[in-house]
């Protein structure tokens, strides 16, 4: 019998595509997976560290499961990723109980070293991993899937931690990628999100990303193409131009702009100014139909004032974002930020953050609303959480979409793994609810 895994994972799209992919190698090995870690013989631990909230989690959870060691000694034990890449050794210190410590670049070595080593922290950069082009990566949803396309970050924006813990920029092979997409499509998948820490700079021989989502589009049978993340500094007028012409590339840009105030956008490092960001928004508003946009905010930055933070609820007004990821800053060690005073008190922070909140989620319903009795192109990847007779999907600009129920609004048709047409009948902030086209 082989041995079993079980892997649970925090964090971003990369760490879920470097869990999904692991799984893909282990299973290759002869390792079957399982959802229950008192049933595994290994059990591993994907970390985010982008946040101080985000490692503590990752911590509180591998004190959990240290348990499962203490019942079985025979379990090993593994933390990879970010928190592991951070930590490094002094982990052991932490939880004596770990037999492996593996970085970012480390992660896919798990497999050998489970093999030939008893107990070990690698958090190298240096000793490249073979990263397994040839093993597909084994998801949770058969219709969507996560595609790297690099690893790594170099523009050191002060508050953010990734470019120390996932190291500098690696691109991937063009032609490895086309591979990856094309069997993942020859497997049943219909969508994939192409991700890196900044796709916007992805070079490989003469190809930019523009040119890559040319490839993917041309030479490939997926049905829809994302990205994530893009840095507004690198968002070119070609990449926009590609968006609008290539008809597998969805309508939908997530785009952080961290701050509205460009004094606090340059303290963050950011490479552009407010102005610049609106404008770079106002030419993919006017040249790609039916964009929907995302971001990232932060509230809190150090020396943040009032007036700063009055900039961020303009931009928001005047961009009207789909939705947006909204944070109270947090310091994050070995930053540039980490030196400047943090001087947002907590409670101000967190009176900003449910001020913007609540903006947004005034707009996101306003932007919804605006889609009622819209026809959208929903891919259906399963049922929706809260009611097991309704279909759930993405629309192409990113928006998900329940189907009523079964009867009502399918006429009882099996839908999963289908790109319908869809009546949007209601909405709330997060969601849309629609109608199947028959
Ligand atoms: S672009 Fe900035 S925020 Fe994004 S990963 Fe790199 S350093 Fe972090």
């Amino acid at each position: 019998m082989g041995k079993k895994v079980y892997i649970q994972t925090y964090g971003c799209q990369m760490n879920v595509y470097d869990s999904e992919k692991l799984k893909g190698i282990l299973s290759d090995k002869g390792y079957s997976l399982t959802e229950k870690p008192e049933n595994a013989d290994v059990i591993v631990l994907n970390t985010c560290c982008v946040r101080e909230h985000a490692e503590r989690r990752a911590l509180g959870r591998l004190t959990q499961l240290s348990h499962y060691k203490v019942k079985n000694p025979e379990v090993k034990l593994v933390m990879i990723g970010c928190v592991a890449q951070r930590i490094g050794e002094r982990l052991f210190d932490f939880a004596p109980l770990l037999d492996f410590i593996l970085g970012t670049s480390q992660v896919f070595n798990l497999p050998e070293y489970l093999e030939n080593k008893t107990r070990l922290a690698n958090v190298s950069f240096k000793d490249s991993q073979n990263i397994f082009d040839d093993v597909l990566p084994i998801r949770k949803n058969r219709y969507i899937s996560h595609v790297a396309i690099s690893r790594g970050c170099n523009n050191f924006c002060s508050y953010c931690i990734v470019p120390y813990v996932r190291g500098p920029e690696r691109h991937r092979n063009i032609e490895d990628i086309l591979n990856e997409v094309q069997c993942l499509s020859k497997s049943g998948c219909l969508e994939v999100m192409l991700v890196g820490q900044n796709v916007n700079s992805y070079k490989d021989k003469n190809y930019d990303f523009p040119d890559l989502l040319q490839e993917v589009n041309d030479k490939t049978d997926i049905k829809r193409i994302r990205f994530m993340t893009s840095h507004p500094k690198d968002l070119s007028l070609k990449l926009i131009e590609k968006m609008a012409e290539l008809p597998k590339v969805c309508e939908h840009l997530h785009l952080p702009l961290q701050s509205g105030s460009s004094r606090i956008l340059e303290k963050m490092n950011r490479g552009y100014t407010s102005e610049e960001y609106l404008e770079k928004i106002q030419n993919a508003k006017s040249k790609i139909k039916n964009l929907s946009l995302t971001t990232d905010l932060i509230v809190g930055f150090p020396s943040e004032t009032q007036k700063d933070f009055e900039m961020t609820l303009d931009m928001v007004r005047e961009i009207k974002f789909d939705s947006s990821f909204m944070f109270r800053y947090s310091i994050r060690d070995g930053t540039k930020a980490a030196e400047f005073e943090d001087d947002v008190f907590e409670k101000e922070k967190l009176r900003r953050l449910k001020e913007l909140i609540e903006l947004q989620k005034r707009i996101s319903l306003e932007k919804n609303k605006g889609l009622i009795g819209e026809k959208v192109e929903v891919l259906i990847d399963g049922k929706s959480r809260r009611d097991k007779k309704s279909w759930k999907g993405k629309s192409r600009n990113n928006k998900t979409v329940i189907l009523k129920d079964e009867k009502e609004g399918s006429s009882g048709k099996d839908l999963l793994g289908e790109i319908v047409p869809v009546k949007i009948s209601d909405c709330d902030s997060w969601t849309l609810f629609g109608e199947f086209i028959k």
